[in-house]
Order: structure tokens, then sequence, then C-alpha cells
């Protein structure tokens, strides 16, 4: 018999805990369920949810996005990306195109995808036209990605790919040693790809609870009063609370397009820096699809050191937990979706954006005296 929202919150308001408990999720779509089902208000006030590098647009490099933008200006290029990287700021002077968004004013031809098949069906009916599909995304957008060259794709098209596993985020996270948080809820997404399994290291290297969880209010709060559970009775293993879409495994099929299509690699984030293992690049075999090599010009290493955030804006300690969206002093003043400074507030993942569209509209940061 399946628990209602409001009884799994009665359960968890009955829980008597030892203490404060902070408990981190890593998906976009975990923090927007989280945020408009007013989650933390219905929660006991000793309970925090705290959003974390659960936005893969929020992390894609500043070179990157540079590049591409780059790309579209200088080179011609047709350029298709997901429609959340259309606004992305870069930090280039402002007499400059300082998104892709601005490009395409300026007269590049720069357009929103939904799905890598529609990049194979765009340069299938522009085959004199060179295309670069940027692709930045997490496992779950990979995969279908590493299928799209698997299948074969024109001769005129080109991955600029920015692939990011989450898992090495909260590894480097725990690793450090004041990761922020007591416990995790893992991304179900990700693990109906990569399977559930792939969050036990969260138990067994770090001793912390962890439980999968969907997108209903139900889920989420099944995994939360499972990670309670566990620290309330310090008996600790990752519990599967999405089953019936999360298998042992995942999607094996996917992951073996994941596997041959891409090596694993040392990669940067946004303001965050290179974290082990956590990034995708073509293999060698896909080597004629390489956006990076195709135009190598536009992999400015420079641009390495203006990869951070742009000024004032907090969105590397939003993504690794460090602060709350409205923590960040430009919250809801300089920074809003319609006048983003930052990507956090750019993408429907980005948690400054989803704090935002849940009604939270104020900076609780004082200016500095
Ligand atoms: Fe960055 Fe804007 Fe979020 Fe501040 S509110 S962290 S400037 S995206």
């Amino acid at each position: 018999m399946s628990v209602s929202a409001s009884e799994w919150l009665q359960r968890i308001h009955a829980m008597a805990l030892p203490r404060t408990v902070k408990i981190m999720n890593v998906c976009g779509g975990h923090e927007r369920s989280i945020s408009m089902a007013g989650l933390r208000a219905a929660l006991p006030a000793n309970i925090e949810l705290i959003p974390g590098p659960g936005c893969p647009v929020c992390v894609c490099p500043e070179e990157d996005v540079y590049c591409a933008i780059q790309l579209a200006l200088r080179e011609r290029v047709m350029l298709v990306a997901f429609g959340d990287m259309l606004r992305v700021p870069v930090n280039a002077p402002k007499s400059e195109a300082r998104s892709l968004e601005q490009a395409r004013a300026t007269g590049a031809d720069i357009r929103p995808i939904a799905t890598p098949m529609e990049a194979v069906r765009i340069a299938r009916a522009n085959r004199d036209v060179p295309v670069v599909f940027f692709a930045a995304g997490f496992e779950t957008t990979s995969a279908p990605v590493a299928a799209m060259l698997i299948e074969g794709v024109p001769g005129n098209l080109y991955v600029l790919l920015s692939g990011r596993l989450t898992w090495p985020a909260v590894a480097m996270l725990l690793d450090s040693g004041t990761p922020g948080f007591d416990a995790l809820i893992a991304p179900g997404h990700v693990s109906t790809i990569m399977g559930p399994e792939e969050w036990q290291f969260v138990v067994d290297k770090h001793g912390l609870p962890a439980a999968v969880a969907g997108f209903t209010p139900e889920s989420l709060l099944a995994a939360t009063y499972s990670v309670l559970r566990q620290i309330q009775e310090q008996r600790y293993f990752l519990d599967n609370c999405y089953a019936e879409v999360a298998h042992p495994d995942g999607n094996p099929t996917a992951r073996q397009q994941l596997a041959d299509a891409f090596d694993v690699i040392d990669a940067p984030w946004r303001g965050v820096g290179t974290i082990p293992a956590s990034g995708f690049a073509l293999k060698p075999a896909y080597a004629a699809h390489d956006a990076r090599r195709r135009f190598p010009i536009h992999g400015d290493d420079a641009r390495k050191r203006a990869g951070e955030m742009p000024l004032g804006c907090d969105c590397a300690k939003v993504v690794l937990g460090k602060i709350r969206p409205n923590e960040c002093f430009l919250f809801g003043r300089a920074c809003t979706p319609q006048h983003p400074i930052g990507p956090c507030m750019v993408s429907d993942e980005g948690a400054c954006r989803i704090w935002w569209a849940s009604g939270i509209r104020e900076s609780n940061k004082m200016a500095m005296s």
C-alpha cells in the first residue's frame, strides 16, 4: 500500500532526532519538486534539505560556453544546443556577445534543440554547413548523445561535448572532510541509467546514509524518512525509494553506449575546479565528429583563467551546497530570471532559479558596511 505525503510527514515529525540533520540532494528535478511542493516548510525545523551539484548547465565550464559563442560567431557554423545553454553568461567584456543568445542577436546561426536527434536532423538538412552540437549535461543527457554517435551521424555534425558525471562531485565533497551534509538523497534519473549501486560509496566509504528518490513529494519524503531513520538507528545503508524505475545495474544498454562512445576524464566544473574522473570526452573512434579537434583554435586556454563565475556571483558555493541560493547578495537584487548574472539563475535545474520560481524573491544577505 502506498504511503501519502502527509503520512510520511507525520512519521517524520514523530521522530525524535538527536540533532539538526542536513540532507543534500544532487538533482535539479529533486530540488524543483522539493521547492514547489513546499517540503522545506513542511518538515521539522531541525531537518535541512540542501540543494547540491544537480545542475549541469550551472557547472558547464565558462571556456566551453565561450568556445561555443566563438564558433558560432567566427567560424559561421550552425550551432545547436539545449535551450538552457543559450542564456548562460560568460565573463566577456560588455562590448562582446556574452551568451549564445546575444551572439544569435548579432546574426550567428544558433538554434535551441530538445534532443540529439534534432541535431542529426538539422545536420542532414544542411549538409553544406558544419553543424556543432554543444552537448552539456549529466549522465542522463550524455547517454543519448553517445547513442546518437554510435548510430551514426552526418559528416558535417560535430559535437562540442561538455558531459559530466554526478557522483565524482559528491565524492569530492565527502573527501574534503567538510561535506556540509549528514545524508544524501541520490538522484533518481541518474540511477535509472547508472544503477542505484553507484551511490553505495556514500555508505561504504563515508559511513553516511543514502537513499535514491524519485520526483514526487511521496518519493522524496520516503527517502528523507529513510535516511533520518538510518541516523536514528545508527544503521546505514543505501535505500532505493525509486525501485519501480531505478533498477539494479541501471540501464545496461545506455551504460554500454556511454562506455563505447566516451572516455572518462578529469574535467573542470565552473567555479569549482577540476574534479577527477568527472567528465566525458569523445573516444578517438569519433574524432572526426569532435568539435574540439575540428576547431582547435577556440579551445582557448586563456579562458580557463577567466572561467570563474561573474563578479559577485556565488553559484559555485550554491552548487556545492556551501550556501543557500538566497544567501548570495545578488539574489533578487541584480540577479533575477529576467536578468541572470550567473548560470544558477538561468537553468530550470539551477537552484537560484528554482528558489525564485518557488516564491523566494529576496536575498537574506546584507550589504557589507
Ligand atoms: Fe549567481 Fe545569481 Fe545565484 Fe547569485 S543569485 S549565485 S549571482 S545565479
